[in-house]
């Protein structure tokens, strides 16, 4: 049997500035892609405005491209696939793998939190007011394989509430359209940072639901701050400095384990890329959360 041609992405959501957690992970996306001389894509999840500084989707893209990280398709922008994701959701209701839920802020905090299973069962209709839409998830053990970090396994009712697909304020919400996209983009391989690793079992769950295979998973560990936090935009990780991308590059492949000779500091980005290309090496990835040199804010 022949394998689908390798699409990789790297989907960020522009909640801010593309920080030096972000660059490991889209370059480990970028390199997987091209060590299997597959198409790399690189998509806008731009699902929320009221967390979306107006100018931080051409930040992003523009760092990307200051660091040659250039997507092989047009960009894709989850702001104009509302219809893709309206037609998901139908088709989730119509097979009762999704249901309405007009449980309030209250209501929830008084079952500890989760939602409480009454809708679910009940079948709403549509009655005209807002109402949340959430995925009804199978209970079970869920088992992958993650291409870095080994078997995987979740308890997929007993560790996870039912994921809200639409929200109450009308928002798509990323659980549904992740899925729509990679699905519709016929990507083949997510490789994305271990915090997400968490979702993978109830997205998989969706992905059967609209009747696809799930994609092969590689998580990257996080780069943790000198403090020993996540590097993320909440915790105000510094934007990368477009000015010195040989650098970022560079140290952004030694978070990767690669181990690149000093020289390469000096060459250009795309110099930089096609030595990682050549020296590429999946198993030298650290597989926990660490800190690296690139993520410490003295190098301004
Ligand atoms: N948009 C998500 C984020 O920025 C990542 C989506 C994914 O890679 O699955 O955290």
């Amino acid at each position: 049997m022949t394998e689908n041609p390798y699409r990789g992405r790297f989907a960020p959501s522009p909640t801010g500035p593309l920080h030096f957690g972000s660059l490991v992970t889209a370059l480990a996306s970028f390199l997987e892609a091209r060590i299997r001389s597959g198409t790399w894509l690189v998509r806008i999840e731009d699902l929320d405005p009221l967390r979306e500084p107006a100018d931080a989707a051409d930040r992003i893209l523009h760092s990307l491209q200051v660091h040659q990280l250039i997507s092989d398709e047009p960009i894709r922008f989850q702001s104009r696939r509302h219809a893709a994701y309206h037609a998901a959701i139908a088709s989730l209701i119509s097979q009762h793998k999704a249901y309405r839920c007009r449980c309030s802020r209250k209501q929830l905090l008084a079952h500890g939190g989760r939602h409480p299973d009454h809708c679910r069962t009940a079948h709403l209709s549509d009655s005209g007011t807002p109402c949340a839409i959430r995925f009804a998830l199978e209970d079970e053990r869920s088992e992958w394989q993650d291409e870095l970090l080994g078997p995987q396994h979740q308890w997929v009712r007993r560790e996870l509430d039912d994921p809200v697909l639409l929200r109450k304020e009308g928002f798509f919400a990323y659980q549904l359209a992740v899925v729509v996209d990679d699905i519709d983009q016929g990507i083949t391989d997510v490789v994305r940072g271990s915090d997400l690793l968490g979702m993978t079992a109830q997205q998989q769950q969706l992905f059967r639901a609209l009747g696809h295979q799930p994609p092969r998973w590689l998580h990257i560990p996080v780069i943790l701050n000198a403090a020993g936090q996540k590097l993320s935009k909440q915790n105000q990780a510094p934007a990368l400095d477009d000015t010195t991308p040989a650098a970022n590059l560079t140290d952004a492949l030694q978070a990767l384990g690669q181990q690149p000779p000093a020289e390469l500091r000096s060459c250009t980005p795309a110099e930089i890329l096609a030595w990682a290309v050549r020296h590429w090496r999946r198993d030298a990835i650290p597989r926990h959360p660490h800190q690296a040199p690139g993520c410490l804010t003295d190098r301004q």
